[in-house]
């Protein structure tokens, strides 16, 4: 049962063969046993779930199930749920309960679905290895020395080793798909402005993206159809007409355009990445769609415009931290300014000290012009090179991360060679383009491979049918971690 996708869990609640209280104690039972050494959630009330679960028995007894009705998910701990822990994986919030729930909460509970927990996450999600938490590093599944990816670890290595059927995770540079990348599982990083972003603790506003994780691309279109849809309590939430993202998953392939970037094929890659990547493109290929080389001249730019834009924003979304308002503050101080200023330097970790420095240095007066204005010019033209790939092609593919996952501990004293880790992650929110990672083989080390998936605005449905027509010729996403047997 653990094994199966959540498709098949739902069909299994439908059919009776299963209660959401016999599956959610089986997920709480592993969870009891393994988070101990992945330590990928923070918070977990295994009591409040099997009270959710009980209620998505009754409402199903009672005729009003819905799809997802008794699935128990996990959401990234960086989104606000009434009465629970909300930390957001720092200090400063490490005491903060929500008083009111994200859109994204509201949705799902909606839907009936049970809440195993919050999960583990790199702080205010400004990571790429889950190491910068302040309750310490989710490990990989695959292998625990390894990282799960980030900032989305938790709910990756979470999705990843059984633990929980789905998860939410948040994406701004890549916190969706790299971890889902790095631990063999599947996540979608939505066209910007598709999810609500209400209740979700901001990093860098005009990037930050929430989006699902779980094992297959079925699962993840039943995800978006209840995490999608407009709320008019974020201001770039869009107004558009409810869409079926499950609406693609039998079209054909033949005649899909696939374009190949050459900067997504170049130097820097792992050799076994580039293999396990060109063979799931030639898989591809093989069932009729047409590869299409193009450039996207400006993607080399990605990161260091982005390393610009995102702390700007950062640092402009963390002023809200104050020791006044919420979370934590400091015990002693002589008067309001020294307040401040210890509650931030006990509550904020180095990486996110790092960031809200070069935020407010970008977005000072005499640098503003030379670096902040300068990035939002350069970022015009990332999307531009999209657009103009999009009329060559139906979607764009290539591997997610350039390595499989590092060690814990590598790179810790070099933040350029972190960052670097985002290179082609980064260009799709940088544009609002929705970008899929699903897994696509694994290395010599027994380490997943990710293939990414990029489309045009709202061509989620599309990279889901891609994706979906993969998965049912392949069983990468099938494959259970080394280091967490059923
Ligand atoms: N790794 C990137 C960063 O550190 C992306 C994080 C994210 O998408 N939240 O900012």
């Amino acid at each position: 049962m653990l094994n199966s996708t959540l498709s098949e869990l739902a069909g299994a609640l439908a059919r009776g063969s299963i209660s959401s209280v016999e599956l959610t104690r089986l997920c709480l039972e592993r969870i009891a046993r393994l988070n101990g050494v992945l330590n990928a959630f923070i918070t977990v009330d295994a009591e409040r779930s099997l009270r959710e679960a009980r209620a998505a028995d009754e409402r199903r007894a009672a005729g009003r199930a819905g799809p997802l009705t008794g699935i128990p998910l996990a959401h990234k701990d960086i989104y606000c749920t009434r009465g629970m822990l909300t930390t957001c994986g720092s200090r400063m919030l490490a005491n903060f309960v929500s008083p009111y729930d994200a859109h994204v909460v509201e949705r799902f509970a909606a839907a009936g679905t049970v809440l195993l927990g919050k999960t583990n996450m790199d702080e205010f999600a400004m990571g790429s290895s889950n190491e910068t938490s302040y309750f310490g590093p989710a490990k990989n599944p695959w292998d625990t020395a390894h990282v799960p990816g980030g900032s989305s670890g938790g709910s990756a290595a979470a999705v990843a080793a059984r633990l929980a059927p789905a998860a939410t995770g948040t994406d701004t540079g890549g916190s969706i798909r790299q971890p889902a990348a790095f631990t063999g599982v599947c996540g979608l990083k939505p066209t910007y402005g598709v999810v609500s972003r209400y209740g979700m603790i901001a990093f860098a506003s005009s990037l930050d993206q929430g989006g699902p994780m779980a094992r297959c691309a079925e699962d993840l279109a039943l995800l978006m159809n209840a995490m999608a849809g407009h709320d008019a309590r974020d201001s770039t939430s869009l107004e558009r007409a409810t869409e079926d993202y499950s609406r693609e998953l039998s079209a054909p392939l033949a005649g899909l355009r696939i374009g190949l970037p050459r900067e997504y094929f170049g130097a820097g890659i792992a050799p076994e990445v580039l293999a396990r990547v060109r063979e799931a493109i030639a898989w591809f290929e093989a069932h009729g769609a047409r590869l299409v080389e193009l450039d996207l001249p400006n993607s080399r730019l990605a990161v260091p415009v982005y390393y610009v834009i995102a702390p700007a924003e950062a640092s402009s979304n963390l002023s809200r931290f104050d020791g006044v308002r919420y979370g934590h503050r400091a015990r002693g101080y002589a008067d309001l300014a020294d307040m401040y200023c210890r509650t931030r330097a006990e509550g904020f970790g180095a990486e996110v000290k790092r960031r809200i420095l070069i935020g407010t240095y970008v977005l000072s007066h005499g640098y503003y012009d030379a670096y902040y204005l300068q990035a939002q010019k350069v970022r015009r033209l990332i999307a531009r090179d999209f657009a103009e790939a999009f009329e060559r092609c139906d979607l764009i593919m290539g591997p997610t991360a350039p390595s499989t996952a590092f060690a814990l501990g590598a790179n810790r004293d070099d933040p350029v060679q972190r960052y670097l880790n985002d290179i082609f992650t980064i260009p799709a929110p940088l544009a609002g383009l929705p970008a899929l990672s699903i897994p696509c083989g694994f290395d010599a080390a027994g380490l997943p491979v990710g293939l990414q998936l990029t489309g045009k605005h709202f061509a989620e449905a599309r990279l889901l049918g891609a994706a979906h027509r993969y998965q049912q010729a392949t069983d990468w996403h099938r494959r259970v971690p080394a280091a967490t047997p059923l």
